[in-house]
């Protein structure tokens, strides 16, 4: 089997009726880029910057940003790099920001609400991300959006720093796609209004599974509610890309349920454009891919959509293969 999947690595994602995916990798650190390239993949469909910001005593500086940044997109040699600015809060403490401790962290001052009222911090991850730019292909993501209007005002923050880079001579690339994480499920429901505005999605099944069936990701004991088949997930996972597709954006995915086995068949079928996993699970999620139809994986998905509990979905998928 390993050298099957091999086999694969330099080869594209196409499902056996020819519809072609791309195939992308999470990563935490330009460290990380090696096993990326290692295992085939065509993009890096998450960059998680927290990391640049964890485990020191203060903020990193500009330019120790904008080296991180070029690095990763200088050894993805042009292809895409979605960087997702700073999702700090919930699981994802960090201590040198004093921030006081709140009853739901999960549901509390996080992430792009924490970047829209801390914007000294926000605009420095910007400006060395417009700054990095020139040195590949570079999309950016806002993490944990709501509503429009935070996401218009992270976009005219964004536009700000880059004319001010313009008015200091220095170079910013102007193809950088600008798109959202969809994991909140306000953000999912909207998504037709949102896909006017942005060039991508990225859907965030960890926390949209959370979000809508309101079970914390970390809690061992609500853990059966923490359910990826279930058909209301499936069906807020179809109006994004539905909502997507008419207005010609494409649609990704970087939780965990991108690179599952069980989940890929209907993913595939639901018309998903881009699986962002862990590097370790791009060739077998080729291999499987290469081997599905993605015709038969519509008709799959419409009847996962129909069915009214998550072990029903399985069971479906599970069909295919027997
Ligand atoms: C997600 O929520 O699915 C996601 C990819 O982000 P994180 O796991 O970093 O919250
Ligand atoms: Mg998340």
């Amino acid at each position: 089997q390993r050298a099957e999947w091999r086999k694969l690595r330099d080869e594209k994602s196409v499902s056996r009726d020819g519809h072609h995916v791309e195939l992308a990798a999470n990563i935490g650190t330009p460290a990380d880029v090696t096993g990326v390239l290692e295992n085939g993949g065509e993009a890096v469909g998450l960059y998680r910057t927290e990391f640049l910001y964890m485990g020191r005593d203060k903020l990193p500086s500009e330019d120790a940003q904008y080296n991180a940044y070029k690095t990763v997109l200088e050894k993805m040699e042009g292809k895409p790099v979605v960087v997702r600015t700073l999702d700090i809060g919930g699981d994802k403490e960090l201590p040198y920001l004093d921030l006081p401790k709140e009853m739901n962290p999960f549901l509390g001052f996080r992430a792009i609400r924490l970047c829209l009222d801390r914007q000294d911090m926000f605009r420095t991850q910007l400006r060395a991300l417009l700054r990095a730019s020139v040195h590949g292909n570079l999309r950016i993501m806002f993490p944990m959006i709501a509503t429009l209007t935070e996401f218009r005002q992270a976009k005219s923050i964004l536009l700000e720093e880059k004319a001010k880079l313009a008015s200091e001579g220095i170079p910013v690339s102007d193809s950088i796609q600008l798109g959202i994480m969809v994991e909140i499920p306000s953000t999912a429901v909207l998504a037709d209004q949102f896909a006017k505005e942005v060039d991508f999605f990225s859907i965030g099944t960890n926390d949209l599974i959370q979000y809508t069936m309101a079970a914390d990701r970390m809690n061992e004991r609500v853990s059966y509610l923490y359910q990826p088949y279930n058909p209301a997930i499936l069906r807020l996972v179809k109006m994004v890309i539905d909502a997507a597709h008419r207005e010609g954006r494409w649609v990704g995915m970087c939780g965990e349920m991108a690179g599952d086995a069980t989940a890929i068949p209907l993913l595939l079928g639901l018309g998903l454009d881009e699986f962002s996993m862990s590097a370790t699970s791009i060739l077998p999620a080729r291999s499987q891919i290469s081997k599905l139809s993605q015709a038969e994986m519509k008709d799959l998905a419409a009847k996962a959509l129909e069915m009214s509990t998550a072990e029903e979905v399985v069971e479906l998928v599970k069909s295919i293969n027997a």
